[in-house]
């Protein structure tokens, strides 16, 4: 049986943990001869413990993606100097110094390719966790002994450390740099996933320096979803969104199903069809805030 209270969008108290608070359905009408397509929507924000793991499992399905195209790889920390002297990088520092790092090393290795996810140690300090591949170097590491000067000393093999450790150096200052071979993708992404993780316990020193993500890789990392040329905006009639629960939300649960299948869904692709979705939520919840104040 179906009582009143339960017919009323869940939103907040009455959603258990595991639920998304904003989670709703999307029906998209393109004509009469298809039926309307019902996708699934969530907040996607690292504040609800839903969506973080729904997030965090995506990123890592990309970062795995990515690993078992590119081949060879390898597990790159970059260290920044510390000390009480040293004044701490912020988002804006860091961004400028990769940008600079990769500009250097794209030099010799043209098809580099990487995804990276930044750690804040525990003295607050930005520490970069990288999988990359594309790279010439075959070896990580020389058997160079690790005095300070190191970096400085010749490499007789030309190792993976010592031209991303002179590299760093010269625009850090910094040539700590760990380097290990990806022995599984799975691996790889399982590492980087962790400190993805655990900056979301993290949030107010991220963003104090910055950070508004925690994640990013290079424009030729691998995807999954090749996007379509063009876009698919226009091709909808009409776009309705719907809170979980509720007549309409209720209806739309029933014809989930339906959709998983929809000839739209391979024709126009996931991937234009999520963006649609995202735009028309936008201007949902802002017609359902208006609502509200007036
Ligand atoms: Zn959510
Ligand atoms: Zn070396």
């Amino acid at each position: 049986m179906t009582t009143r209270s339960d017919r009323r969008p869940h939103i907040g108290g009455r959603a258990s943990s595991q639920d998304c608070p904003r989670a709703g359905y999307v029906m998209l009408t393109y004509d009469e001869d298809y039926d309307p397509l019902v996708v699934e929507t969530r907040c996607k924000t690292w504040g609800c413990r839903s969506c973080r793991d729904k997030v965090l499992a995506a990123v890592k399905r990309r970062m795995e993606y990515g690993c078992s195209m590119i081949g060879s790889s390898w597990l790159i920390t970059l260290t920044y100097r510390s000390g009480p002297d040293i004044l701490v990088p912020d988002a804006d520092t860091v961004a400028g110094d990769q940008r600079l790092l990769f500009r250097f090393l794209k030099v010799r290795n043209p098809n580099l390719t990487w995804f990276k996810v930044v750690e804040l140690t525990a003295r607050g300090i930005p520490h970069l966790h990288l999988i990359v591949g594309g790279l010439i170097g075959t070896k990580g590491r020389c058997g160079s002994p690790r005095t300070s000067n190191w970096v400085d000393q010749e490499c007789n093999i030309g190792c993976i450390q010592h031209e991303w450790g002179k590299a760093w150096q010269a625009i850090t200052g910094s040539y700590v740099v760990g380097v290990s071979a990806v022995l599984g993708d799975r691996g790889a992404a399982a590492y980087l996933a962790k400190y993805l993780a655990k900056s979301h316990y993290l949030r107010e020193p991220y963003e104090a320096l910055g950070f508004k993500r925690r994640w990013s890789c290079s424009r030729n990392w691998p995807r999954a979803n090749v996007q379509l040329r063009g876009s698919a905006e226009e091709l909808w009639k009409k776009v309705l969104v719907v809170p979980k629960g509720g007549r309409i939300g209720v209806y739309l649960e029933t014809r989930m199903e339906a959709s998983k299948g929809h000839a739209l869904l391979d024709e126009v692709g996931p991937e234009e069809i999520m963006k649609v979705v995202r735009r028309a939520k936008l201007s949902g919840l802002r017609k359902a805030a208006e609502k509200q104040h007036a």
